[in-house]
Order: structure tokens, then C-alpha cells, then sequence
């Protein structure tokens, strides 16, 4: 299996709060992670670290087998951020522009695309994410499940290599959490590299092939859903998990 990203020994401090403490992992290629655990745990911070929005405190994370603590300058940085899309819960979109605007403006900007090479790529993508008739609709007047359907496809829009979602449903209405975690599991399908955090155990369950269960500044539990869902073995997982499933 190749080696998508390796996380050694990772740590963040924000002062004196020790965030995370010790964490070593291993993403590969085409493999999707969820992370799962308690609020305050640190799962965004370990997140924004790997995309590097934060500076690890100290650790190695290694993403195409280069070192980004060893990237200093801002065109190294940029264009490892371009190989990692993110997606927030609030789903982030340009409100001064449309849905086509939003997700071409990448691709023209950092990559020198064509605006109608760029209008072909985002109409792709709007029908990959079902939505190919808003394209010239303003953010405001879609619903928070399309609004974040076009988040997903304004980040693939620059081709990523992994893709980074920090709890994608946690601020959405119940009934439109099932379309965006539809257009995520088919984005899995489609063998994207993905990491995860959420609290939606059922799509955890079904789609993770790896569940990482992150608590007190650890990785306490790193399994199959099998695994972790059915046989937490810290004491810690075995008590969130009895408050969540
Ligand atoms: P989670 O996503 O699991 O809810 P977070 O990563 O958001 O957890 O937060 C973990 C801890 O780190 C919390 O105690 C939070 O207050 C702290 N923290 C997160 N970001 C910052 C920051 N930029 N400055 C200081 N403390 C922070
Ligand atoms: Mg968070």
C-alpha cells in the first residue's frame, strides 16, 4: 500500500495546553479515516495540523514523502494546500458570488486554468455533486445541504490528492445531512484518500475502512469499524461509545 501521509509523534501545544500529546498514524492512498471522539479532544486541531493552518509543536508529519515541518516558505506551503482539500462545518463559500464563480475562482487563480476550462470542470463537478442547475444561484439561496455539496465540489475543483472534512454535517438541518453524506460516501467510492471527524457513526460504520478514536490527546483506539464500534478495548472509547451508538 502506498503511503499517503505519516504522522509521528505529533504535538500541540497552545501554551500550556497539551492538545495533542503523542500521536502516530498512517493514512494510505485511497483509504478513508473517520476520527471520532469527544468534544474539546482536539480532533480540528490534529486536522488543521496536517493541512498545516496550525504548526505542530513538535513531531514529523510526512505527506508525499515530504516533511512539512521542512516547508517555510509560502509557495511550498501553498501548494501542498492545494493537494489537500478541506471541508468546514460551515461550509465556507464566497457569499459575494455565485456557485459557478466559487468554485472556479481556485483553479484560475493559483493554477492559471482558463475561465472556460474552469466552467467545464465546475459543471462537471456541480453534476457529480447534483447540482449542476444552481450554477448561477448566490450561496444564500441554497439550502445548508447544497451550500456544502458545492463546498465539496469548489475543494475538488483543484484536484486534490486527500481530502480533510471537519465535522461536514454537524450544521445542518437532520434532513440534509443524508445528501452531503451521500456525495461524500460516492466521493469515497471514487477511491479519494479521506480524513474525516464526525459524529455520524452510522456513516462512520459503513464507509471508514479505519476509525480513529481520539481523546485526552490521543489516538486511543485505531481499527476497523468492526474493531473499534464492537470491541473498544480503552475504557475511555468504551464509555463515549456507549453514549453515541
Ligand atoms: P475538537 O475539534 O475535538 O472539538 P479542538 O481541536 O477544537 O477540539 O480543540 C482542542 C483544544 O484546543 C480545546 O481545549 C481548545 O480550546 C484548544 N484550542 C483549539 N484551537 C486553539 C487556538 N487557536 N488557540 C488556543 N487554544 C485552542
Ligand atoms: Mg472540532
Amino acid at each position: 500500500m502506498t503511503k499517503m501521509i505519516e504522522i509521528e509523534h505529533l504535538k500541540k501545544n497552545f501554551g500550556k495546553n497539551e492538545v495533542l500529546k503523542d500521536i502516530s498514524a498512517t493514512v494510505n492512498k485511497g483509504q478513508v479515516i473517520c476520527i471520532i471522539g469527544p468534544s474539546g479532544s482536539g480532533k480540528s486541531t490534529f486536522l488543521r495540523c496536517l493541512n498545516v493552518l496550525e504548526t505542530p509543536t513538535a513531531g514529523k508529519i510526512i505527506f508525499d514523502g515530504t516533511d512539512l515541518a521542512k516547508l517555510n516558505d509560502g509557495k511550498e506551503l501553498d501548494e501542498l494546500r492545494e493537494k489537500m482539500g478541506m471541508v468546514f462545518q460551515n461550509f465556507n463559500l464566497f457569499p459575494n458570488m455565485n456557485v459557478i464563480e466559487n468554485i472556479k475562482l481556485a483553479p484560475m487563480k493559483v493554477k492559471g486554468m482558463s475561465d472556460a476550462d474552469a466552467e467545464k470542470l465546475g459543471l462537471e463537478l456541480l453534476d457529480k455533486v447534483g447540482l449542476k442547475d444552481r450554477a448561477q444561484q448566490y450561496p444564500t439561496s441554497l439550502s445548508g445541504g447544497q451550500q456544502q455539496r458545492v463546498a465539496i465540489a469548489r475543494a475538488l475543483a483543484m484536484e486534490p490528492e486527500m481530502m480533510l472534512f471537519d465535522e461536514p454535517t454537524s450544521a445542518l438541518d437532520p434532513e440534509m445531512v443524508g445528501e452531503v453524506l451521500k456525495t461524500m460516501q460516492d466521493l469515497a467510492n471514487s477511491g479519494m484518500t479521506m480524513v474525516v471527524v464526525t459524529h455520524e457513526m452510522g456513516f462512520a460504520r459503513e464507509v471508514a475502512d479505519k476509525i480513529w478514536f481520539m481523546a485526552d490527546g490521543y489516538l486511543q483506539e485505531k481499527g476497523t469499524p468492526a474493531e473499534v464500534f464492537e470491541h473498544p478495548t480503552s475504557e475511555r472509547a468504551k464509555d463515549f461509545l456507549s453514549k453515541v451508538l
